[in-house]
């Protein structure tokens, strides 16, 4: 920390570390409107802090939590209850009633998931244990060239003792009636997600990885299970250096363009509408305060500790993850069965 607090020693020294913290949800924004993701990434509203204390957050992150503890052995439909509370980081009594949104609502989804989960418990998943910890947000970082980092967590890694096999598992609300499986089918999440798990568990992994979804209007849940190609890891780890050759033009040229087409996006007003206009001093990217707090926040994140759960569980080079890669791909050219 010491040395990193030293290295960072000008303002454009922290705004480039921060810019170059990679997650999915980040690189979402990126993609849409690379000005909102600099003013994200930089004013201290990245994506979770604004959606903290929103009843659409808590309504999802209770469900996590519900379905999460389900899978945990011994644990009962009260325990995921309790999870749910716990998750539930509004007032009780805030709710959407017409998304079907409220925290009772949420105790119903989980009163339908604990069916969901028994049925592919009874298939012989379990929840995987790695290191001695149960696999419940599972969290890694890649580490990237030129400085560059990539975070995130999996919700759930199952295992299959009988067929020796490893699974990611994502659970999801949604506001579709009919939830689409493009949402999902090509979501280069999953794709991140189970090409470190491949990784870790020295490739003892099934093809797919599954969704659970729950559609909020509907208050039902369906699954979906998508294969992911080993060449389509490989593409994953193409775009992932895109995206940094794309953040690094961003940072050379200090221009990060606007994009008006999403000024308005799933029903609601970007929050920077009318202000982005405005040159970085005025809106506050210049603050080193504020810059120190957000690489302070950053850093706790990175520090390993697995008694607590702080940290990342793993942390890897992308050179590791590329050999392992190529490693998959020569064996599947020589038809060898992995
Ligand atoms: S208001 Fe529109 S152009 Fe401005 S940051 Fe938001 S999405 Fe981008």
């Amino acid at each position: 920390m010491n040395s990193l607090s030293q290295e960072l020693d000008t303002v454009q020294k922290k705004k480039v570390f921060l810019l170059k913290n990679m997650s999915y949800s980040a690189n979402l924004v990126l993609h849409s409107c690379p000005k909102r993701w600099q003013l994200e990434k930089l004013g201290g509203t990245v994506d979770e802090e604004e959606q903290k204390g929103s009843v659409h957050f808590a309504f999802g992150h209770a469900i996590g939590a519900g379905i999460q503890t389900l899978f945990m052995p011994g644990k009962t439909k009260n325990d995921a209850r309790l999870a749910a509370l716990l998750a539930w980081d509004v007032p009780l009594n805030e709710e959407l009633p017409e998304k079907k949104k409220s925290f009772w609502y949420a105790l119903k989804a989980i009163d339908l998931a604990e069916h969901l989960v028994a049925e592919i418990q009874s298939e012989g998943w379990e929840l995987a244990v790695l290191d001695g910890v149960p696999a419940v947000e599972y969290s890694f970082v890649i580490k990237l060239p030129n400085g560059f980092r990539f975070a995130a967590h999996i919700d759930l890694i199952l295992y299959h003792p009988e067929r020796d096999k490893y699974r990611v598992v994502e659970v999801k609300s949604s506001g579709f009636k009919n939830i689409p499986e493009a949402i999902y089918g090509n979501s280069s999440q999953s794709l991140s997600y189970s090409i470190v798990l491949d990784y870790l568990v020295k490739h003892k992994t099934v093809y797919d990885v599954l969704y659970i979804a729950y559609s909020c209007p509907n208050m039902s849940f369906e699954m979906f299970a998508f294969a992911k190609s080993n060449l389509a890891k490989v593409e994953w780890i193409r775009d992932i250096l895109y995206d940094c050759n794309v953040v690094q033009g961003l940072i050379d040229t200090n221009y990060f363009p606007k994009r008006g087409e999403s000024c308005y996006a799933f029903f609601s007003v970007c929050q920077f509408y009318g202000n982005c206009g405005y040159g970085d001093e005025f809106l506050g990217l210049d603050n080193e305060k504020m810059l120190d707090a957000l690489i302070k926040k950053q850093l706790e994140n990175t520090q390993i500790d697995k008694n607590n759960k702080r940290g990342y569980d793993l942390e890897l080079d992308l050179e590791e993850l590329l050999k392992d890669r190529m490693l998959v791909l020569g064996k599947e050219n020589t038809n060898e069965t992995i």
